[in-house]
């Protein structure tokens, strides 16, 4: 297969099933490329897990989960009176969040002429400041619900750690408002401070919105691999590539599968443009000197570089010296962020 995730089956279910079970509440967030892993691979693992609600990103990905999930889809990107969110976005089994009390107003209004009363989750603006009403507009979204339904209040926290003061004055508003519900959707707090804010406000019910720690969090159960398509022997000074660069020592090139439709991008070292920076390098005997980039696949044990940028499906690795590459069809690592990833297969054992 050209790029594949391989799973360790047992090892990454167990993870799935102790998180679980370490989080009562869990919402397991699918969204994006389904973290490496694909949307509906979640969705259906999700309905195995036994949870009662899943959280997309958008509503464009409402109709990839609904027909593998049988339980409630909450949509965390706001519902907006300006936006379309097409059919399946006013499914039965979709939850919205509302984030301004025009929009509460709308949604009210359009499920009075439509006769239907969507569920709705009203979210608070957080230090994060990406959507939500403030404390002061928690009155008004009370009193434009209407025929909504309120299924709870939702926090978006940002990735900092000590959002634990931040999310109690949060849950202090809401038990003072008249937002009548205590369902607390939180994401992005730490297990302590979850356990800690169920402490302090035994009359909610939190629940811990999860994708990354849950879906990703054992690291050791996901390998990202590519097939070797190629190779070649060339000399010092062959060109090479879409841009005819010559080669800075004599080596082999292994052709990879795995591009820039897959999201492989020029990774870290930054282009090194200067020409100080050049000297410098081509003093240490580096292969940036030459203008080559380190790319994220790894041949035998080693971090390799690439003999010119990534082209859209493969890509060209420069291996300098005369040691042995791995065979056509063998498979070579690749480490990638799992999110900006899209693999061609996702294998299961
Ligand atoms: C993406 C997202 C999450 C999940 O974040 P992870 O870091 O992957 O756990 C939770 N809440 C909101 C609002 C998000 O957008």
């Amino acid at each position: 297969m050209p790029l594949t995730l391989h799973v360790d089956g047992d090892r990454w279910r167990s993870h799935l099933r102790r998180v679980a079970e370490t989080h009562p509440g869990l919402v397991p967030v699918a969204k994006g490329n389904g973290y490496g892993l694909g949307l509906p691979r979640l969705a259906r693992k999700s309905d195995r897990l036994g949870v009662d609600t899943i959280a997309v990103g958008t509503y464009a990905e409402v109709g990839e989960v609904l027909p593998r999930f049988g339980g409630d889809v909450l949509v965390m990107t706001p519902w907006r009176r300006e936006l379309p969110v097409g059919d399946a976005g006013y499914d039965q089994r979709v939850v919205h969040t509302l984030s301004r009390v025009v929009d509460v107003q709308s949604l009210a209004a359009h499920a009075s002429v439509s006769g239907t009363r969507p569920r709705v989750v009203v979210e608070g603006l957080t230090s994060m400041a990406r959507h939500g009403l403030t404390r002061h507009e928690l009155s008004a979204a009370a009193r434009a619900l209407g025929p909504l339904r309120l299924t709870g209040f939702a926090l978006h926290l940002p990735m900092t750690g000590g959002n634990l003061t931040e999310a109690e004055q949060w849950a202090a508003a809401l038990q003072a408002s008249q937002l009548e519900t205590t369902r607390l959707f939180v994401s992005h707090l730490s297990d302590a401070e979850l356990t800690e804010l169920a402490q302090r406000r035994p009359g909610l019910s939190l629940r811990p919105r999860i994708g990354t720690s849950l879906w990703l969090g054992d690291r050791g159960a996901l390998r990202v691999a590519a097939t070797v398509l190629d190779r070649h022997q060339v000399q010092r000074g062959e060109r090479i590539g879409y841009r005819q660069r010559p080669m800075p020592r004599a080596g082999t090139l292994v052709v990879v599968a795995g591009g820039t439709a897959h999201g492989i991008g020029l990774e870290a070292p930054a282009a090194m443009t200067s020409l100080r920076q050049r000297a410098l390098s081509l003093a240490r005997g580096g292969l940036e000197a030459a203008g080559l980039s380190l790319s994220p696949f790894r041949v035998g044990g080693k971090q390799r570089w690439f003999a010119e940028p990534p082209h859209m499906q493969a890509s060209m690795l420069f291996v300098p010296g005369a040691g042995s590459v791995p065979n056509i069809g063998a498979e070579v690592d690749v480490d990638v962020r799992f999110t900006t990833t899209y693999v061609d297969a996702v294998e299961i054992s």
